[in-house]
């Protein structure tokens, strides 16, 4: 059992029990509205609601807080981090009188999660074994405890699936959905596979025009937003084909990288910049795996072949990523100079004929 189990179990009656309990004094609105202290920020007025509809619980305060979840809420109360996400658990188990022993809860719930962590552990293994010239040494960049996915779904929007991208793809790389917000939730981790970022991609029409398409995670008031230029994107996953093969793909999002994964699975060697420029920090990356070939596959930046857009576009791959690659390492770049790709569009979006197309086409600088 998780915190997605434990959610899932919890009644309307055990939700006004934990709002007692933390002195919210709970009322009833009408059939599905509950209005109680702003207890999530420690305020006073009553304007924190519970919102009950079928099964499903959700709160807001129209103060300062927004929409939060039950945990959300036991969380700002305590003012825990997320770190301490078991002791919210453990409160709301022992307040509703759900044992913690029979659920399984209790000191294992610290490293319980849901998704597949053995690749992670073969991963430290072999990078205690590896040779020390692949540990780098970025400063240690804030990693966040893996039980706070437990909060979402392992479900996924039928565009993705129908973008290219397989289940079991989606669940290698720990993609969650979050039905609450209907979001996408896209954990990113580093080389040796700690949680460092969880990034939204917004599914509602209205959120996106309004917050956009990508963004960071907002928990517990907290954005989970890391620097994206710190990381590529999936190297975790594909790590041991990247150097048994000696090369890597460098594609824009995190979405590309979840299609390639999904053709090829231990076959792929593509991540993501997650943007359209290589930072110093992921040259060096690159660099430090001592490949033979990198190859670049950003989305089409323009819409005329030929035109300044093209020109300027040309140059930016040249100057951002081949001027800086090219004396240590073969680059070839993925380059539509045809009309197989329309605007904004990825060379994994249109399917492996037009994908191996450019590939078949690429253009190698040295
Ligand atoms: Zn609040």
């Amino acid at each position: 059992m998780n915190a997605k189990e434990l959610r899932e179990r919890l009644t309307l009656e055990n939700i006004l029990t934990v709002m007692e309990t933390l002195d919210a004094e709970p009322i009833k609105n009408d059939e599905s509205t509950y209005t109680m202290r702003t207890i999530c920020h420690k305020g006073e007025k009553r304007k924190l609601y519970l919102y009950a509809n079928d099964e499903s619980y959700s709160f807001h305060c129209y103060t300062e807080c927004g929409q939060l979840s039950l945990f959300d809420v036991v969380m700002n109360h305590f003012e825990w981090e997320q770190s301490e996400f078991h002791k919210c658990i453990e409160f709301i188990c022992k307040v509703c009188n759900i044992s913690l022993i029979q659920t399984g809860f209790g000191k294992e719930s610290n490293n319980s999660t849901l998704l597949d962590l053995s690749f992670i552990k073969d991963w430290k293994r072999k990078m205690k074994s590896a040779s020390r010239s692949l540990i780098y040494d970025l400063e240690k960049p804030k990693s966040y405890d893996l039980s706070l996915l437990n909060m979402f779904q392992n479900i996924y929007p039928v565009e993705w699936i129908e973008l290219g991208m397989t289940v079991q793809t989606l669940k290698k790389f720990g993609v969650q959905y979050s039905t609450q917000y209907q979001q996408v939730l896209i954990p990113h981790f580093d080389i040796k596979g700690e949680l460092v970022g969880l990034r939204i991609r917004n599914i509602d029409m209205e959120t996106e025009q309004r917050l956009g398409k990508y963004g960071p995670y907002k928990l517990f008031k907290r954005f989970l937003n890391h620097p994206l230029g710190q990381h590529l994107y999936g190297l975790h996953i594909v790590i041991p084909t990247v150097l048994r093969k000696k090369r890597i793909m460098l594609v824009e999002a995190e979405k590309s990288c979840l299609i390639a994964y999904s053709l090829y699975q231990e076959e792929s060697y593509v991540v993501a910049l997650c943007g359209n420029t290589l930072s110093d920090v992921q040259r060096n990356l690159i660099l430090m795996l001592d490949l033979n070939h990198v190859i670049i596959a950003l989305d089409r930046g323009y819409k005329v072949v030929g035109s300044d857009e093209y020109d300027k576009w040309v140059e930016k791959i040249k100057r951002g990523f081949v001027e800086r690659l090219k004396q240590y390492v073969k680059v070839s770049v993925l380059l539509d100079t045809g009309e197989l790709l329309s605007y904004n569009d990825s060379p994994f979006d249109l399917g492996e004929d037009v994908l191996i197309q450019l590939i078949d086409s690429k253009i190698t600088v040295n």
